[in-house]
């Protein structure tokens, strides 16, 4: 029996969330806020005192760490553990003061630095689940942060039953913090030669059994309009003005289907995110989304007719459609290492929970791990309301993450 405790979970979880780690989607700069620095250097200390004698941390912010196997078998995979340390730019970082609410009985809790800031079991149903549980909130004005210094601590906590119980037999373990997820950097500048791990989890989910093996597969594309440009006061019969054709092309789009604000669950869509130009020139920028590659293609063919046949409108005007490839579904890489997400369900079942597949409407540090060579399924530490005033987390969640990590270790020592 494997079992770690929810109070500890939540005394590291408050140490970490009181460290200002927000990251910055206007630097250009790795990481992108030098204060993710910070949690990294605490991080590497941490892991030194409890015994790891192979850490490192980089000017980049990234802290790599082995826990050696114990076993005799010596074709283990090396396995990786890994979870970012900065926080989102939605929502204020600075001065997290974070409240362990011990036994949660159902009734509304009011954060007390904004007493606008309600969290209520009728808003977030998850809550439910933690009655006479702990759970841990902010104070009002910042967000928490559980996304995702809840995953840094379960897999803290994790290596410290590991360092504890030398009885338990696993193989070679990597451990992985990376900054600036939250700005699409968190894989910008990792070493995976250094990390030297064969397969990963991402330890970075919500609710308690669920585990993500299936992210958007995404694309941009650039609408270019050309126009005809003539003297405004000499421009009869002559002048084809670019920015009205791209005021065009965007009424054309469906209305009713094919946009993030018109689909759910395993549809797809397009979606513009920028328009810029002049009367002689202008450009559309677009996101496409969709689980499968073909589906994607699908997706480019018919935008690309729709804007063809508004073009055709306009004697004299012409069009160019690019694609740039941005990230793919991670389970086309996951589908050729099916044991990854096997011993993960075996594992949460081991931890007593049930296993909740889910599909990411997104992407995660995972799908460009997974195609970087390090196939990376994500798995629950049990955050909840992320990136928002009103994000909570259970202890016992935290607690049960922890216990799957050391699980996964076990069911891949047993089963190699
Ligand atoms: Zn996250």
């Amino acid at each position: 029996m494997i079992q770690i405790s929810p109070d500890t979970a939540a005394e590291r979880l408050m140490r970490y969330v009181r460290i200002d780690t927000q990251s910055d989607p206007n630097s250009n700069s790795h990481p992108t806020t030098e204060k993710q620095k910070d949690l990294s250097k605490l991080l590497f200390t941490e892991l030194r005192g409890m015994g790891l004698t192979q850490v490192e941390t980089d000017e980049y912010g990234y802290v790599y760490a082995t826990i050696p196997s114990n076993s005799k078998k010596t074709n283990i995979p090396a396995i990786c553990f890994c979870a970012h340390v900065d926080t989102a730019p939605d929502c204020s970082g600075t001065n997290v003061k974070p409240i362990y609410h011990r036994y949660y009985d159902g009734k509304d809790i009011t954060l007390p630095d904004d007493e606008t800031q309600v969290l209520r079991m009728s808003d977030s149903p998850y809550l439910k689940q933690q009655l006479n549980h702990g759970i841990i909130t902010a104070s009002g004005t910042t967000l928490l942060g559980g996304d995702d210094k809840a995953g840094v601590t379960v897999i803290m906590e994790a290596i410290m039953y590991l360092m504890q119980y030398p009885s338990v037999k696993h193989g070679t373990i990597k451990i992985l913090f990376t900054p600036d997820e939250e700005v699409g950097k968190g894989t910008a500048k990792v070493n995976l030669q250094k990390l030297g791990a064969q397969f990963g989890y991402t330890m970075d989910g919500g609710e308690a059994g669920s585990l993500e093996d299936e992210t958007f597969s995404a694309d941009g594309a650039t609408i270019t309009i050309h126009g005809v440009i003539a003297h405004p006061g000499y421009a009869k019969d002559k002048m084809v003005n670019a920015l009205k054709i791209a005021g065009a092309v965007l009424d054309a789009l469906p209305k009713k289907e094919f946009s993030p604000e018109t689909t759910v669950g395993r549809e797809g869509f397009v979606h513009p995110v920028a328009v810029n130009g002049i009367a002689e020139k202008a450009t559309i920028q677009f996101i496409v989304r969709d689980f499968t590659v073909s589906g994607l293609e699908e997706h480019h063919r018919r935008l690309q007719q729709i804007a063809a046949r508004v073009v055709a409108n306009y004697p004299g005007a012409t069009m160019q459609y690019e694609i740039q490839e941005q990230y793919r579904n991670m389970k086309e890489v996951l589908d050729n290492h099916p044991q990854v997400v096997a011993y993960a369900e075996e594992a949460i079942q081991r931890a007593g929970l049930a296993v909740k597949k889910e599909s990411i409407r997104g992407g995660t540090d995972g799908s460009r791990l997974s195609y970087m060579g390090l196939p990376c399924p994500n798995i629950f530490t049990g955050m909840q309301n992320i990136h928002s005033k009103l994000e909570w987390i259970s202890d016992k969640d935290m607690a049960k993450a922890a216990e799957t990590i050391v699980h996964l270790c076990m069911v891949w020592e047993e089963k190699s």
